[in-house]
């Protein structure tokens, strides 16, 4: 038996699954039979063998990880908390009820202390399942816990289930929701994790099961005959030896090159990145410096940290974005204003020229490292709109000394009106992420509208074409930077449609380059081709497949 779904890379891995249990339904408000004694004894072991549980864990990790669970020990034994356990069961409160009450009422205490006990109120969350899970007999919810390596298989994943993924031991990820960019989708290609996402609800496969997870074709044959185990094991071999292939530059089949960049967040992943083939940096993102400051950081600081990512890159091209504020990136100091709908509020560009002295450091800062080392630096802004806000940005970083200035695009308007920008801009690089949030209208925040969020849509393909035709008339660079060029077969697509360069997370690059190597530049726009003309996300993956195949 098959299932299909999205998949993320173009791994092949071979192992028996675990499902993560569902989150457990809250404690029903209800009062207890009479036999206080009895509710809060059964409560007492159950925290006992939580502690127990969560003590083997302890055992297991190291250095911070540990210090969490072993606070998280001391809380969920702390005796105020019994104490008012003690108290709710006695008022007549189920054992159960008492224990979510007494829980999330120090948690709420917790949380308005702020800061480091803030963090803590949610690993008590976490203390107070699993007491409950005790008490009900039923499986502890979160990422189970294996000896030998298995794939898991869960309804999505949360950012803080993906914080405790062990990745010596989770071989790769099956999902029943969540698209191309969900948090499992992201987390699998930045650590190179085959999954597939999106099967749907008939996920259910009993734990145990030998499954072939197959992420290039996005299929999960369960229990697999020895014929399909040989087949899978051949194709993880061929991928092992096409991982030992030299490094290469990006090209494709008849040497058209298209250079592969990363997207990083700190300098301190350049290296990991140039070990990985990266021929530059495509999306640097600023944001990483200004995270938990109350104040924006002085031009000093953010010159050091400039220049040490461009040391990495001496003599290539490193775009550096400015800072990217608001919405999914929340600064307080740069807009704390209430907004209804912050993705359409002020954010990117709009927040930068709101707030000119942060802009002004930040390109000074720029420029300083610009003069400082031998790398090409180019600079560009985010969420951008048209062409007026292209030539304030593009003039404005000019003035300031840079070389090389381009605008995101990442507003559906800017793509509108691409070939007034093109003639503007130094270069325009493609975010696919808000591209596709914008032109979908689906929060790329929200999972219930998550199959939205899919980049294959004709209707961000045809966006993406009209950049690249621009572009193209004005001579002009169109690279791509979003999650989409992480997508082998998208990758290509996006080439069809005009791309010059592509920009992911290092972790995807072999796997981007193998799959351009195997494609003529009019096999990629035919692809492009058949996707623009699809009606469906779906349609256009299908359709790109079958073409110049
Ligand atoms: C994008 O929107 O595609 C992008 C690359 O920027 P970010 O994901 O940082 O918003
Ligand atoms: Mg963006």
């Amino acid at each position: 038996m098959e299932l299909h779904g999205v998949g993320v890379g173009r791994g092949v891995v071979i192992a028996r699954v675990l499902t993560m249990p569902e989150p457990l339904e809250d404690p029903v408000d209800g009062q207890h039979a009479g036999d206080a004694a009895a509710e809060k004894a059964a409560v007492a072991n159950a925290v006992t063998a939580a502690a127990a549980e969560l003590t083997a864990r302890a055992e297991k990790a190291d250095g911070t990880g540990k210090e969490v669970i072993e606070a998280a020990v001391q809380m969920a034994q702390d005796p105020m908390l019994a104490d008012d356990v003690n108290a709710r069961i006695d008022a007549g409160t189920t054992g159960e009820r008492a224990v979510f009450e007494a829980f999330r009422s120090f948690q709420e205490q917790l949380t308005a202390l702020g800061g480091y006990m803030a963090e803590r109120a949610t690993d008590l969350g976490d203390v107070s399942q699993r007491i409950i899970a005790q008490l009900r007999g039923v499986p502890v919810p979160g990422v189970p816990e294996s000896d030998v390596p298995f794939i898991l298989i869960a309804r999505d994943l949360a950012p803080a289930d993906t914080a405790l993924l062990d990745l010596d031991t989770v071989l790769g990820l099956i999902t029943r929701d969540g698209g191309p960019t969900s948090h499992t989708a992201i987390l699998a290609r930045a650590k190179s994790i085959p999954a597939i996402v999106g099967v749907g609800g008939d996920a259910a496969i009993a734990d145990g099961i030998r499954v072939v997870l197959d992420a290039a074709s996005g299929t999960v044959t369960i229990d697999p005959s020895d014929a399909q185990l040989a087949d899978a094991e051949a194709r993880i071999a061929a991928r092992v030896a096409q991982a030992a292939i030299p490094i290469t530059e990006g090209a494709l089949a008849d040497g058209t090159k298209i250079p592969l960049l990363a997207n990083l967040g700190s300098p301190k992943d350049a290296a990991a990145a140039v070990a990985l083939g990266a021929e530059g940096v495509g999306l640097f993102r600023t944001e990483f410096l200004f995270l938990d400051a109350q104040t924006a950081p002085t031009v000093a600081e953010q010159q050091a940290q400039y220049t040490e990512l461009l040391s990495h890159f001496a003599g290539k091209k490193v775009v550096v974005r400015a800072l990217d504020a608001g919405a999914d990136k929340p600064l307080a100091f740069l807009n704390d204003a209430h907004e209804e709908n912050p993705a359409l509020g002020v954010r990117g560009l709009r927040a930068l020229r709101a707030q000119p002295q942060v802009l002004r450091d930040q390109l000074h800062a720029l420029k300083n490292a610009q003069d400082a080392t031998e790398a090409e630096l180019w600079v560009m802004a985010p969420m951008v709109a048209d062409a007026g806000e292209t030539r304030f940005f593009v003039e404005y970083g000019k003035e300031l000394g840079l070389t090389t200035v381009g605008v995101m695009a990442e507003v559906p308007s800017l793509a509108l009106v691409a070939d007034q920008v093109a003639g503007l801009a130094d270069f325009v690089s493609i975010g696919t992420n808000d591209l596709t949030q914008y032109t979908l209208a689906a929060d790329r925040m929200l999972g219930t509208v998550a199959s939205y969020q899919d980049p294959w849509h004709p209707s961000v393909l045809r966006l993406v074409k009209l950049l690249g035709d621009a572009g193209a008339a004005a001579g002009r660079a169109v690279g791509i930077c979003g999650e989409a060029a992480a997508d082998p077969q998208l990758a290509v697509v996006l080439v069809g449609l005009g791309a010059t360069s592509l920009s992911m997370t290092p972790a995807a690059l072999a796997d981007v380059r193998a799959e351009l190597a195997g494609i003529t530049l009019p096999q990629a726009r035919a692809k492009a081709a058949a996707a623009l003309a699809a009606e469906s996300a779906a349609g256009a993956r299908a359709a790109a497949a079958a073409a110049a195949a």
